[in-house]
């Protein structure tokens, strides 16, 4: 199937074939006729499958040229990186469209917003915050909104944005249709859908917990976190193909360790981007990986999700995530649409079992490497490495066939329930009790 049997029009053919693509992704073909029907979706797709584009073509293909001021189509982001990344990738489809494009986010100055909303715009990509604040405040009018998209639905709610969701929810239009992207559909999500949403089509992409098969998954046994990043600094320094890496530190503190090694020992060829760093700076070095201008970028996984960087050679997990969709978001991030991509896992022994249920959700096992001589051990211990104490299997001891003490006479009844009694009541039809109904 190409581009050319989708119902699109000459604007957007000849985008997509600027862009050099020619066939849509599996998410891209389900979605496209289920969205231009008008019905709400409830799309479960991760970044890397093309889910971007599988409710933007749809949109842009409905979307008819008007001078009106207020926005019609609103697409909720979760993140600030993740609006200028949408808004540039509303743009790449649109160069032979007149549509009007905006992104607001919060932690920049609001009165330089208020004033490009009140421009005008035809499209809007947001953060729920800010855009509550610019609604609330009367400088942005959500009443002709036809088109919701709530992409990372999920990373939105861990976020904590469910009560501003909920009120945005009465700001819009009832008559809207409403679109929902989501990674994984956790429990949070599915409430908020039973809740609010009426009869959702469901679009799978890739079931979560299903590996990106084009990722090949390895991984390294380690004792502990310095020995990790000893264990990195060998990798990179032995391995030329780790071109474009993704390294994922469990915090800002340890991410902050690793880029302090690698900095020392390959000065100028990594960044490092977590919630503490300001905004430009997080978009900056984004932006400088991307371009390639750096090697690799380290980053905690609430930076990393949903952050659309292309071509990523490796991701290295330094530590191994407790929660195993956290793996399969990360690795995500190679491999990308076209590309085959490695992702390698160092695994301490207290992780072991973290690396267990990652195996059992992906229903395989990842090759384990060995661990190379060269690479020394170090003996340093993270704070929370001191009080890991390795699990020592207790042998079986011989259990006692009977309990200590002989079980009373009156304890041994057992209860047959109250036969005349359940007889009068089905005889007179009694009201059942409360225990009965249940
Ligand atoms: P997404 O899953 O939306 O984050 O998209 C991941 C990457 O895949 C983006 O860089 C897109 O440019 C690219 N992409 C989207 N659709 C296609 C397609 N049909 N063929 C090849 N690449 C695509």
């Amino acid at each position: 199937m190409t581009f050319q049997d989708l119902n699109l029009n000459t604007p957007l053919l000849n985008a997509l074939a600027d862009l050099g693509l020619t066939e849509p992704t599996p998410i891209q073909q389900k979605a496209f006729s289920v969205i231009m029907s008008g019905r709400d979706v409830v799309g479960i797709a991760q970044t890397g499958t093309g889910k971007t584009y599988a409710y933007l073509l749809p949109l842009l293909r409905q979307y008819t040229f008007s001078k009106q001021k207020e926005p019609r189509i609103l697409i909720l982001v979760p993140t600030r990186e993740l609006v200028v990344q949408m808004v540039e990738e509303v743009k790449k489809l649109c160069p032979y469209l007149s549509i009007r494009v905006e992104g607001v986010y919060g932690g920049t100055n609001i009165n330089t917003q208020k004033l490009v909303v009140a421009e005008g715009l035809d499209l809007l990509v947001a953060t729920p915050g800010r855009l509550l604040d610019l609604a609330l405040t009367g400088w942005l009018n959500l009443k002709f909104i036809k088109h919701l998209v709530i992409d990372e639905m999920d990373e939105m709610l861990s976020l904590g944005f469910r009560a501003q969701l909920v009120r945005l929810f009465e700001l819009l239009p009832k008559k809207r249709q409403n679109l929902l992207f989501s990674a994984t559909m956790s429990e949070d999500v599915d409430e908020l859908i039973q809740e609010y949403f009426q009869g959702p089509m469901l679009v799978e992409a890739v079931r979560a917990g299903t590996p990106l098969e084009r990722i090949e998954q390895s991984w390294y046994p380690a004792p502990n976190f310095y020995t990790k990043i000893n264990l990195l600094e060998h990798l990179l320094a032995q391995d030329e193909s780790m071109q474009k890496v993704l390294i994922f530190g469990p915090s800002k503190r340890t991410a902050e360790l690793i880029y302090q090694q690698l900095e020392a020992r390959f000065p100028d060829q990594f960044d490092l981007v977590h919630g503490n760093k300001s905004q430009n700076f997080r978009l900056n070095a984004v932006a400088a990986f991307e371009k390639g201008l750096c090697r690799g970028l380290i980053c905690t996984d609430l930076l990393a999700r949903g952050l659309d960087v292309t071509d990523v050679t490796h991701v290295i997990n330094v530590d191994t995530p407790a929660d195993p969709e956290t793996y399969i978001h990360r690795i995500g991030r190679t491999g990308r649409a076209d590309k085959d991509g490695v992702a390698v896992l160092f695994t301490t022994e207290a992780e072991l079992p973290a690396k267990e249920a990652i195996e059992a959700l992906m229903g395989k096992s990842i090759p384990e490497m060995e661990f190379p001589e060269e690479v020394e051990f170090s003996p340093k211990l993270l704070e929370s490495e001191r009080f890991y104490v390795p699990e020592v299997k207790l042998k079986e001891r011989p259990r006692p066939t009977s309990g200590f003490h002989e079980k009373l006479a009156k304890n041994k009844k057992v209860n047959k329930g109250n036969k005349a009694k359940y007889l009068r009541d089905m005889k007179y039809k009694k009201p059942k009790s409360k225990g009965k109904k249940r």
